[in-house]
Parts: structure tokens; C-alpha cells; sequence
């Protein structure tokens, strides 16, 4: 480990170590490097030269060991950054993915008032309620989730960020919730078929499958929830869901069969399909 006593030098070797088990092996060191010296980007490229000492060496090897045998940077760090809010992740849920940021940008375009109800239907981290919450103060909001994991995690995330608006509970989609309207349900459910070969591949080997797949080719979880939906959405409120970059057609028609309005499908920055919108049939 000699070799390695500097910043520069560990992020050289790691970066190397790392190349043939990562797409991004530099990145992945100066992210597992910054967790360890728990300082923030700008240090590195301004102290290449400081020395890690032998236990801060120590543990560096030891994570870029972790990564290497595939295990997300994400769950190394304990941490992901969504909406530039930083978020505790573990491996109950899903690691936040930038994708979903284009739901969370269509749901805040919506025309809805300062004082919405919105709900969001298997929230994990709490990624999308809680990047909500942080552009409306006014609104009141719910996450739920059926693993008690997740919600303690999006609970812990909550406090963190101190938003009193925010509530999160235990509900298997809507069983908890019971006589409540909504002006917005917002999800990003499971929604990756049974037989997809990238659940073998990557960060998602690390993630609950419950929260990744779902039966009908996917559409299972989405479907149960639009045809539940329209019991719990205010007159007028919107259902939206991120889904796979293929699954806009089979979203669109489970929306018109059940006479959901004004269906609506956007595309994420890489330019594939991936949230679909509808509002409650009249
Ligand atoms: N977009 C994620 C992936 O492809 C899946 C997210 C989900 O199932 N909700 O890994």
C-alpha cells in the first residue's frame, strides 16, 4: 500500500483496480476516497499531495475490494445524492436513480395548488417525496411503502432534511390509506419484467427484486395501482408513474381502458420514454 500514500496516488491505483469491474472506476475512487476522508470534491483536486494515513488506507482498500466484487458505491458510501438533497441508502430499496428526476420535474410543471395533497405509492429512500417537499413548503405530502425496511430509511431521510410536511407510513400501495384524496399520486413502482437479463448485471444484483420486478411483463403493480387510484385522487388529480423506456403504449392503454384523461408521456434526458401521466376519469 506504499505505493498509494497520497491522494493523487490512491485515486491512480484505485482508478486502475477498478477498471475492469466498473464504467465509471474513476469517479467510483474519488467518491469512495471523499466518504473515507469525509470532505467534499474540491479537496481532492486541491491537496493531491496530502498523505492517507495507514488506517484511512486500510479502509480504502478495503471498499475499492467491495466495488470491485460489484457492490454499489452507493450502498459502500451508505449515501446517493437525489435532487441535490443527500439521502441515506441501504440495501432495503432502490439506489435513486437521475431518471427518476423527470418525474419529479413533471410533477412539480403540474398546475396544482400551494397547498396540494400528494402521495407517492412505494417511496424507498424517499427520494421523490422528499425532492418534492424541498420545492413546496406548502404542500402536504405522504410516502408510503410496503417494506417496514424502507419506510424506517425514508423516515431516517426525512428527519434528516427536517421537512415537517412530510409524513411517511407503512401501506401496501393504498391499504393504509383509507378515505384520503389526492391532488397528485405519484409512483415509481417495479416495473422490469421477470425474465430481464440486466437484473443480472450491475448495481441492481444489490437491489431487492420486489422493488425492481414485477409480473405481466412489468405491468402488474402499475396496473393494480391506476385501477385503485381513481378511489383515492381528488377530481381533477393526476396519477404519474416513471416506467421502462418500452412501456409507454402498454401505460397509455391501462389509462384509456380504465377512462383516465389527457394521458400524457415524457421523455428523460437520454431521450427514452419514461413517465406517463394521466388525470382521474370524469
Ligand atoms: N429504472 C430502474 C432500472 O432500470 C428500475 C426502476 C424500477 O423498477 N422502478 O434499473
Amino acid at each position: 500500500m506504499t505505493q498509494h500514500s497520497t491522494l493523487a496516488q490512491a485515486i491512480a491505483w484505485a482508478s486502475g483496480q477498478l477498471q475492469s469491474s466498473s464504467e465509471s472506476a474513476k469517479l467510483d475512487a474519488e467518491v469512495l476516497l471523499l466518504h473515507i476522508l469525509q470532505k467534499n470534491r474540491s479537496y481532492l483536486f486541491a491537496w493531491p499531495e496530502a498523505e492517507l494515513n495507514a488506517e484511512q488506507q486500510q479502509r480504502f482498500a478495503t471498499l475499492v475490494e467491495r466495488r470491485q466484487a460489484g457492490e454499489p458505491v452507493a450502498h459502500l458510501t451508505g449515501e446517493r445524492e437525489f435532487w441535490s438533497l443527500p439521502l441515506y441508502v441501504n440495501n432495503s430499496t432502490l439506489i435513486p436513480r437521475p431518471d427518476t428526476e423527470t418525474l419529479v420535474e413533471q410533477a412539480l410543471a403540474l398546475p396544482l395548488s400551494a397547498q396540494a395533497k400528494v402521495l407517492d405509492l412505494g417511496t424507498g429512500t424517499g427520494a421523490i417525496v422528499l425532492a418534492l417537499a424541498s420545492e413546496q413548503p406548502g404542500w402536504q405530502l405522504i410516502g408510503v411503502d410496503f417494506s417496514h425496511d424502507a419506510v424506517a430509511l425514508a423516515e431516517k431521510n426525512r428527519q434528516r432534511l427536517g421537512f415537517e410536511h412530510v409524513e411517511i407510513y407503512h401501506s401496501d400501495w393504498f391499504s393504509a390509506l383509507a378515505d384520503q384524496r389526492f391532488d397528485l399520486i405519484v409512483s415509481n413502482p417495479p416495473y422490469i419484467c421477470e425474465q430481464d437479463e440486466h437484473l443480472s448485471q450491475g448495481d441492481v444484483r444489490f437491489e431487492p427484486l420486489s422493488a425492481l420486478v414485477a409480473p405481466e411483463q412489468g405491468y402488474a403493480d402499475i396496473r393494480h395501482i391506476i385501477e385503485q387510484a381513481q378511489a383515492y385522487l381528488a377530481p381533477d388529480g393526476y396519477l404519474m408513474f416513471e416506467h421502462g423506456y418500452q412501456q409507454a403504449a402498454g401505460v397509455q392503454q391501462i389509462f384509456a381502458q380504465m377512462n383516465y384523461r389527457n394521458i400524457l408521456t415524457i421523455k428523460d434526458m437520454a431521450g427514452c420514454d419514461r413517465v406517463t401521466m394521466a388525470q382521474k376519469p370524469q
